[in-house]
């Protein structure tokens, strides 16, 4: 199945002028903000904290974001940084993982794959085989943040204005 690609994405100058500035601060961070503002994943990860600068970057985009504590093996206290669109799914975050250890449980990663926007079979795939090597080109896998699974479907339809996302990024 082939698709023409999407046009090049309209993002207004404010908007850009934040992703420039999270960019700054760096540009995976940029990247998930973007893809989260375009309604793209219900909730994002950043998996450190964010200092007060980058919260209020992230709000101007219109983005509920919120530091999760958590701990390690160790039992040191960690903070990720989570948001989203909407408040109701940053909360379910919040709700399910707030205080929680860090584990990459079955459990855990479909929680995960769901709040996040992954592909259900590529969640799956990867309970089943982690980090397996799909049929993706490394320029498609570095766009994504999960593991495709091989022929996917609903990877082939996220791909195109992941991509286009990107190109914002990359270019600003
Ligand atoms: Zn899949």
């Amino acid at each position: 199945m082939t698709m023409e690609p999407p046009p090049p994405l309209q993002v207004s100058p404010p908007t850009l002028a934040h992703v420039r500035s999270l960019k700054a601060l760096d540009p995976e961070l940029a990247y998930l903000a973007l893809l989260t503002r375009r309604g793209l994943k219900p909730v994002s990860r950043w998996e450190k904290p964010l200092a007060e600068s980058g919260l209020v970057l992230l709000g101007r985009m219109g983005l509920i974001a919120c530091p999760i504590p958590r701990t390690v093996k160790t039992g040191r206290q960690v903070v990720e940084t989570v948001f989203g669109i909407s408040s109701a799914w940053v909360r379910l975050y919040e709700r399910r993982f707030a205080g929680q250890p860090v584990d990459k449980s079955s459990a855990t990663v479909r929680v995960e794959g769901f709040l996040f926007g992954y592909p259900p079979c590529c969640v799956e795939q990867y309970v089943r085989h982690p980090y397996a090597a799909g049929d993706l080109p490394e320029e498609d896998r570095r766009v994504l943040f999960h593991w495709p699974c091989r022929d996917c479907q609903p990877t082939s339809l996220l791909l195109p204005v992941y991509r286009q996302v990107w190109a914002v990024v990359e270019s600003c």
